[in-house]
């Protein structure tokens, strides 16, 4: 499926959090579901014939309403009735997954879907019309897709300056500045639409911004923690630079008798590289944060827009991530103008087209061969070369378990779950490997520790992440909340269950933007549970309601500046506020740190260390940046900073 500049639109896919169901249906209610059970014994009916319809609400994109039209055996017609997803956020969804199901006559559509957010919302709605029609929404999940029929055997030839593959943050930031420069792009994109793991990300971005973090102010213990960070016996001249550098500011800092909310570049590499174990590459880590405030001012020059606050996204280590103003949107946020400016320029985009092999010509990479859903052969081919820029491996449980050697996990099998997309399968790596190309930190693999448990993909009930407070079963706390992402996932798997709650108040939810008709549909879907006081809150979790109220009265007082013996040092607001809420969340495996090994040109290289001819990398493909602990709010400036680079260095 091609498309350029003309139609745009239609391409995104997402979103919101599916609720409380709605339904009723146009049909004879005198029949009842027995007789229609009975009836399936002898005839193999499936459906009590009718037209059905059904909505869910979506938590913040708002409801999506369905008709559903069953004959006695087959679903016939799907319609979307209602739904208030922007054309480009919902289309992929509202058009693909109704005319999937019909055809497959199964409700098993993540290759349509992606399992995104607005699909699930759409899922939803369409299972409710369907079980009021008596159906077995089990046996309609497990129904084997009928295989597509290849019906197209030519290979297409098409010609580009440059040949991207993926169309996440790293391919559209490569797009986009290429463009720029004044170079065509294809982007090649295996899944039915854009975005990849970037639109189920928050979409925040660390970069040290003085302009915005001089309006905060910064606590003793955060001043403590760096104090500590400068006590570090540095591994490198590298390092002891960085320490140097903030050693320097921080003499500044106290002449002056500042307060504000302190942050430098170096402090970003230092974090970057002490949180990561020392295994990131001290100068892959020098090109992000070097760059990660200009890419930022470069997406607002595409029209992301960014919060003035700055906040701090989980283990993110500083108050340095830029809260996307479009939060509730999440990573489409910045998908959708980066998309938009690139397919206004000279891009055009594949979807549904998958690639398979690089293609070499002379020891040079001139392009890649991939193959469309409805089995057409191509052959991209670039005369600058081509992009690698086809995410992580978090999707692929063979991958996962093959490289988890670094002794972290127990398992990373089927029994963790992922926050990835089904599209996240490390092709990208298997392809360069392929034709020589070398890997590095492999069995880095990071979880994230604030996977929501009882609502899957649901959404959180979370609120803003510096005010929360993560209790185990017994309610207690259990780990410092302002912590690495690793240190959270491996204590949270050893609490019993290996899950935890995350607890707030309604100022802490409503301070997030939580609604309270979203937040009451949490509690109805079960998605969260809710007490007017701790005491309640802690029936509602089936926890001790003693213990929880002394971890929240202990909480409250490392708030108001008591040493918190788990050695939290930043700290929001005190839990107060009733009503309280808790929600249940387990860690799932989240970025993938190992991939295809770069250079700070972005060019991949080889096992002797030498840049393979034409091939570039941007983005989670990618290895060695991130160590053994990917920093919360790194991994998008990742994506965009290298994906410029990758652009920038291809066209030179
Ligand atoms: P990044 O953050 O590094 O940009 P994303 O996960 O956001 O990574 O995007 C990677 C994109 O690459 C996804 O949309 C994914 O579907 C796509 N992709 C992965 N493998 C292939 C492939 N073999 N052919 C085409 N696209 C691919």
């Amino acid at each position: 499926m091609r498309f350029s500049r003309k139609s745009l639109s239609l391409l995104l896919v997402f979103v919101m959090i599916v609720g409380m169901i709605t339904g009723c249906a146009q049909t004879d209610p005198a029949q009842t579901s027995e007789s229609l059970a009975e009836q399936a014994e002898e005839k193999k009916v499936l459906f009590k014939p009718g037209t059905y319809m059904a909505t869910a609400e979506g938590g913040y994109g708002g409801p999506i309403s369905v008709s559903v039209t069953v004959s006695e055996t087959e679903i016939e017609e799907i319609k979307v009735t209602e739904h208030k997803e922007t054309e480009s956020i919902g289309g992929i969804a509202i058009s693909q997954i109704p005319e999937a199901i019909v055809k497959t006559q199964s409700l098993d559509v993540d290759a349509v879907s992606g399992a995104t957010l607005a699909s699930r919302t759409l899922l939803t709605a369409i299972k409710d019309a369907l079980m009021q029609s008596g159906a077995d929404i089990d046996k309609l999940m497990a129904a084997q897709q009928k295989e597509e029929t290849i019906s197209n055997t030519d290979t297409v030839r098409v010609e580009t300056d440059v040949v991207i593959v993926g169309a996440g943050a790293a391919g559209f930031a490569a797009a986009v500045k290429i463009n720029e420069l004044g170079g065509s792009t294809v982007i090649v994109e295996k899944m039915p639409y854009v975005g990849g793991n970037t639109i189920r990300a928050g979409g925040a971005m660390n970069a040290a911004d003085p302009e915005r973090q001089n309006k905060q102010n910064m606590s003793k213990s955060e001043y403590d923690a760096i104090l500590e960070l400068l006590e570090i016996e540095p591994k490198n001249d590298t390092m002891k630079r960085w320490q140097d550098s903030v050693r320097a500011d921080l003499a500044t800092y106290n002449n002056e008798k500042s307060d504000y909310l302190y942050d430098s570049v170096d402090l970003h590499k230092l974090q970057s590289y002490v949180d990561g174990d020392y295994v990131g590459n001290v100068e892959l880590i020098e090109y992000l944060c070097d760059h990660a405030l200009e890419s930022i001012h470069w997406l607002e020059g595409k029209g992301v827009e960014f919060e003035d606050e700055i906040g701090m996204v989980v283990g993110a280590i500083w108050r340095r991530s830029h809260m996307l103003v479009r939060a509730r949107e999440m990573g489409v946020a910045i998908i959708e103008p980066l998309q938009q400016v690139a397919m206004d320029g000279e891009t055009e985009l594949y979807l549904q087209t998958k690639a398979t092999e690089l293609i070499e010509n002379n020891g040079r990479v001139t392009g890649v061969k991939a193959v469309g859903n409805d089995g057409t052969n191509y052959e991209f081919i670039g005369a600058k070369g081509v992009i690698m820029a086809t995410g992580g491996f978090g999707a692929n449980i063979e991958m996962r378990q093959e490289y988890n050697t670094s002794g972290k996990w127990a398992t990373l099998g089927e029994e963790i779950p992922t926050t990835n997309h089904p599209g996240a399968t490390g092709d990208g790596i298997v392809m360069g490997q392929a034709i020589g190309a070398d890997i590095i930190d492999m069995d880095q693999i990071q979880l994230m520790p604030m996977w929501p448990k009882t609502s899957g993909e649901g959404g959180h009930m979370t609120g803003v992440i510096t005010n929360l407070m993560y209790v185990n079963e017994n309610g207690e706390r259990f780990v410092k909340e302002d912590g690495r992402r690793d240190e959270i996932s491996i204590a949270a798997l050893e609490q019993p269950g290996g899950y935890y709650w995350i607890v707030n108040d309604y100022a802490d939810a409503t301070d997030n933007g939580l609604k309270d008709d979203y937040l009451a549909a949490g509690v109805a879907s079960g998605r969260c549970v809710m007490g007017n006081t701790i005491e309640e809150l802690a029936v509602a979790m089936g926890t001790d309601p003693d213990s929880l109220k002394k971890t929240v009265e202990e909480f409250n007082r490392y708030v108001d500046g008591e040493k918190d013996p788990l050695g939290r040092s930043v700290f929001g607001k005190r839990i107060e506020t009733g009503p309280f809420y808790a929600s249940t969340f387990s860690p799932a495996v989240h970025h993938t740190m190992g991939g295809l090994r770069v250079n700070t040109f972005a060019q991949v290289l080889n096992n002797a260390g030498t840049p393979i001819e034409g091939l570039y990398a941007a983005g989670e493909v990618t290895g060695g940046l991130h160590g053994a602990n990917r920093i919360g709010g790194n991994a998008v400036p990742d994506a965009i900073v290298n994906g410029m680079n990758a652009g920038e260095n291809i066209m030179k």
